[in-house]
């Protein structure tokens, strides 16, 4: 066979989770909770399996769940999403992801990404025979340089993908890259896929800029969210993609054929689930008291913290500990110390010589502990 991605990897979340387990360290590297849901939830589930909804959902998901975020969303952002023709459930946000770019992307369209990227975009856009054009970002801040981004413009763009809350750098859009962003996309055939799975993950009191709160925008965005990281259930595998209906129906018909529809019983407990706001209200509050107490702990090691404005990311340098590259350092902390984090350079088509790892601290507070004690010995 000739392989469709010659040059892709193995997820490195897979890969360092595997390592993770094989020497027992404790794993900050994939990003997911280690504690509980609420038992609400796991109570719906059982309720909604014991009531007998245990056969397909509909295609585009269970009708109250897509009612429901199509209420959240009108209150959070202000955008009016038809529930019948904009809103699909998902198998979680790569699904959604993969399914958005399959609908818009033609051999030899060019995508414009941002790295580090999450690695699931660019062998979705190679598959599809598009074209990834990348542009890198930096530290300490990862800021967009827009006048680099209008560069990269022609008139092959056929999409740009966003991520804020960003992972793995844990920065946020704000409204000067909203506004870069429209004058770019104005006058031209771009869709926008903005990746939001972190939107409730935001800090210091700052807002999410989602696309659906501008109308100039929404009204060429796919809007990728999860509940995996609403409800602290990643296992799950349940999302979401919001788009105007021109856009979701293209959407649809590769999602009837990939997956169908998603699991039934889940969906109608997290319909039942979101009516109660606090359940996403709660969470940027919950996350920010996680967010700084590692931070304050790790003030004690000898990395450099970088900023961390939203999801549940933190990412050091390590320069003052060692001069090797993040993909070895990883490794070596995950082997000798016992702790197991992302070397962001994974994030990069081209690598980088940046030295950063990206720890996820959506944990317990003993695991947080532990995690920092070893941390402080480096
Ligand atoms: N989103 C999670 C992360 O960034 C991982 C998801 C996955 O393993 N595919 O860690």
């Amino acid at each position: 066979i000739i392989s469709k991605l010659p040059q892709t990897p193995t997820t490195i979340f897979t890969v360092m989770s595997a390592l993770a387990n094989e020497v027992g360290a404790i794993n900050l590297s994939q990003g997911f909770p280690d504690y509980e849901c609420s038992p609400i939830l796991t109570e719906l589930v059982h309720k909604a399996m014991k009531d007998g909804f245990n056969q397909y959902a509909p295609m585009p998901g269970l009708l109250t769940l897509r009612e429901q975020i199509s209420h959240k969303t009108e209150k959070l952002y202000g955008a009016v999403y038809d529930p019948n023709t904009e809103v699909t459930i998902t198998a979680g946000g790569t699904q959604a992801i993969f399914t958005a770019i399959s609908a818009i992307i033609h051999p030899n369209d060019e995508v414009i990404i941002f790295e580090p990227a999450y690695d699931c975009y660019s062998p979705t856009i190679k598959l599809n025979g598009g074209i990834v054009k990348s542009l890198e970002l930096h530290p300490p801040d990862y800021r967009i340089q827009w006048d680099m981004v209008k560069k990269l413009v022609s008139n092959k763009t056929r999409m740009i993908i966003l991520n804020s809350p960003h992972n793995p750098t844990a920065t946020i859009l704000n409204e000067e890259d909203i506004k870069q962003l429209t004058d770019i996309v104005k006058n031209r055939d771009i869709i926008i896929l903005s990746d939001e799975v972190y939107e409730h993950l935001v800090f210091d009191g700052n807002q999410h800029l989602s696309m659906a709160r501008y109308p100039e925008l929404q009204q060429r965005s796919f809007i990728v969210a999860s509940f995996g990281k609403l409800f602290h259930t990643t296992g799950w595998k349940v999302g979401y993609c919001l788009a105007p209906a021109y856009l979701m129906q293209e959407f649809r018909k590769i999602h009837q054929f990939n997956v169908f529809s998603v699991n039934t019983p889940m969906q109608v407990a997290a319909a039942e689930y979101l009516k109660d706001e606090d359940s996403y209200l709660s969470l940027p509050d919950f996350f920010q008291q996680k967010r700084d107490y590692f931070r304050e702990g790790l003030k004690q090691s000898r990395f450099d913290l970088l900023p961390c404005a939203g999801s549940y990311f933190q990412s050091v340098r390590y320069q003052n500990i060692a001069d090797e590259k993040d993909s070895e350092f990883a490794i070596r902390v995950t082997k000798e110390i016992g702790v197991a984090a992302i070397p962001v350079s994974a994030f990069y088509s081209r690598g980088t010589d940046h030295q950063v790892l990206r720890f996820c601290f959506a944990k317990k507070q003993e695991t947080l502990d532990k995690a920092i004690e070893r941390l402080i010995k480096l």
